[in-house]
């Protein structure tokens, strides 16, 4: 390889590693947040092997009387609740690696403009912009 082509190639490579450094921090953050969601399901819900990024609340049996009946219920309806709002935030984490992979990460879904990286930062999920979440409010 010749010594200009080598120089090219390696400039190329650190302003390629500078644009990513924002995707590396907010990728990093999707997966903590992908473990700590995962480890908070598993304590009480199993994975659905038949839908990825799906959980289903475990039903505790505590015994045969109508108290302890009562109180399986409770808890089930407590877990299910639960359950599906870790879920929904879980797959949106998925969903949001899954547009990094892809190379989508950071544009609105609906106008395609960029979104702030600043509410990248706060809220690494974000799939639309401000102003079409405001809109989209205003419409519903
Ligand atoms: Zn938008």
């Amino acid at each position: 390889m010749d010594r200009n082509r080598a120089y090219t190639e390696f400039h190329g490579f650190i302003s390629h590693c500078v644009t990513n450094t924002f995707l590396m921090t907010v990728k990093e953050k999707l997966n903590t947040r992908k473990e700590q969601l995962e480890r908070e399901l598993k304590s009480f819900a199993s994975r659905n092997p038949h839908a990825s990024g799906h959980w289903e609340a475990k039903y505790v049996d505590f015994g045969r009387s109508e108290d302890e009946n009562a109180a399986e219920v409770a808890l089930y309806s407590d877990n299910l609740s639960l359950e599906h709002a870790l879920e929904k935030e879980y797959r949106d984490v998925l969903n949001a690696l899954s547009r990094i992979t892809a190379g989508s990460y950071g544009n609105c879904r609906y106008c395609n403009q960029p979104i702030d990286e600043k509410r990248l930062l706060a809220r690494p999920t974000s799939s639309a912009c401000i102003a079409c979440k405001v809109e989209r409010k205003k419409a519903a």
